[in-house]
This record gives C-alpha cells, sequence and structure tokens, in this order.
C-alpha cells in the first residue's frame, strides 16, 4: 500500500480532532512537528487525525516554535547550532516580523550558567510577550489537543477550554518549575525509537481528573522550554479560575478552528 493510501486508510472514519471532533479527518498531523526534534529525526507517534483546514496554516508556527526551543536548547546541550541557524534562517525568511519580538542583537552581558554542573556561558535575550500571544501561544494550544486526544481518546470538544502558558529557558534555570507542578502531575511520558530516546526533546508530565473531563500537562521541548497547558471544561474555567491563574486561553470550533478567547477571566496573559 502507498504511503497516501496509507494515510487515506489511517483517517478513514475519524473526525479532526483540533477542530472540535466534529470536522471529518484527511490528513494526519504530527504534534509535536518533525522539526521540533533535531534534524527533523522524529520517533514514530503523537500523529493525529485532522481536516485540512486544522493541518495547513500551521508550519509557520511550527517553524518558530521550533526556533525558539532549539535556540535554548542548543545552550544547555553544548550543542553547534547548525540546525537552530537553519531554523533562524527559515524563520527570518518566512516571518521576519518575528525578530521585532525578540531582542536578539542586545543581549546581556555573558552570564555564568550552571546545567548539570557544567558551567557554560550564556546570554540573556529579552522577549517581547506578543511573540506568546501572536505564535507560541496558539501553537501550544494545538499541542494540548494532541496531548489530551493521546491521554483521553477525547478530541478537545467545542465546550472545552485550553489555557497555556511557556515557560522559558530562563525561568527554568533561574526559578525552576513550580512545584506545583511537579507534585501535581504524577504521569510522565517521552517518545522512543528502537532504542534510542527522544526524552530531551521532548516529554511531558500530565495529571487527569478521574472523570477525564479535566488534564493539565507540563511539556519541555529541547530540554530548555516548557508549556504548561490545561484542557477544561467552560464551565469550570471560573470555578478554578483561582487556580489556574495563569495563561491565555483557546477554545476550538468546526466553524474557525483553534481560536484564541477574546474575553473571559483569563482570557489575558498573566506570567507566572
Ligand atoms: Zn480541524
Amino acid at each position: 500500500m502507498g504511503r497516501k493510501s496509507k494515510l487515506r486508510k489511517s483517517v478513514v472514519g475519524k473526525s479532526c480532532i483540533f477542530c472540535g471532533g466534529s470536522v471529518a479527518a484527511t490528513t494526519l498531523e504530527h504534534a509535536p512537528p518533525k522539526v521540533m526534534f533535531e534534524d527533523k529525526i522524529r520517533p514514530i507517534g503523537h500523529e493525529f487525525p485532522a481536516c485540512a483546514r486544522c493541518n495547513n496554516g500551521m508550519s509557520s508556527l511550527d517553524q518558530i516554535a521550533a526556533m525558539f526551543a532549539h535556540i535554548s536548547g542548543d545552550l544547555s546541550k553544548g550543542r553547534d547550532g547548525r540546525f537552530t541557524e537553519r531554523l533562524l534562517r527559515g524563520v527570518a525568511n518566512n516571518n521576519p516580523d518575528v525578530f521585532n519580538y525578540i531582542d536578539i542583537l542586545n543581549p546581556s552581558k555573558p552570564l555564568k550558567i550552571d546545567f548539570d554542573g557544567r558551567e557554560q556561558e550564556g546570554y540573556r535575550v529579552s522577549v517581547n510577550r506578543g511573540l506568546f500571544r501572536k505564535w507560541l501561544n496558539p501553537w501550544a494550544a494545538k499541542q494540548a489537543c494532541g496531548l489530551w486526544y493521546f491521554e483521553t481518546g477525547k478530541a478537545v470538544s467545542e465546550t472545552d477550554r485550553v489555557i497555556v502558558t511557556w515557560l522559558t529557558n530562563d525561568q527554568l534555570i533561574f526559578e525552576g518549575a513550580p512545584d506545583s507542578i511537579l507534585t501535581n502531575l504524577p504521569n510522565a511520558r517521552g517518545m522512543h525509537m528502537g532504542r534510542r530516546d527522544f526524552h530531551r526533546q521532548f516529554s511531558y508530565l500530565f495529571g487527569l481528573s478521574n472523570d477525564h473531563d479535566f488534564g493539565a500537562f507540563f511539556s519541555v521541548y529541547q530540554d530548555s522550554v516548557g508549556v504548561l497547558s490545561v484542557v477544561v471544561p467552560d464551565h469550570m474555567v471560573s470555578r478554578y479560575g483561582s487556580i489556574i491563574s495563569f495563561g491565555e486561553l483557546y477554545r476550538v470550533s468546526a466553524r474557525d478552528g483553534l481560536q484564541r478567547c477574546l474575553s473571559g477571566p483569563i482570557a489575558e496573559f498573566f506570567p507566572l
């Protein structure tokens, strides 16, 4: 069977999991995308049925999120940065506007940073939060739809809300992941290819409510940046508003796909 017919077979009768679960899927979407993995070597798994609309139009975001994670990851892994350079060039070609949000030309003085007992020199670069609002948060919300489906077998529904916030490598290095995340998310998952373990490129912790109507995920990309995402029914958002007092709120619909909520108790971005 050819690749295309195999693909058709794998999504036949399934619905897109990124726009509410009622639109017929015609493609498979990789979440996280191939480009998030070094040299685009991605293990099999975490591929999800998607409609053409939800599958297309996100590749720019994929590239931007990958660049963001890889810039940070090079520092912690002491890599040569060739793959990151390709990503930087790609983003500069496709979305040059992104660099108005990252003050890459004005880094801080060099800082000594301790990575697992290995001292490295790094620079602090300031990032405008518009980078998250415009590109990284919608990308993270889409990833959350994939994680939710993978762990519950359900698509995020039109009455669910997805809340996302990023933890930069600066936050993770100097403050660490908040204890509330580490203690409340009892399960861990990564990806493998044969014996090769990809958890230093992508892994996540998660917790689900007993009824599987509420879930939280903490994903780490390239061992350096994190995303905290929560899937919650809309009626619980305000009830848990004081607990989930972070992040930006998204919803999905068959009509509009994945959309930022323009109003609501926590529709605005609150840094941790
Ligand atoms: Zn869709």
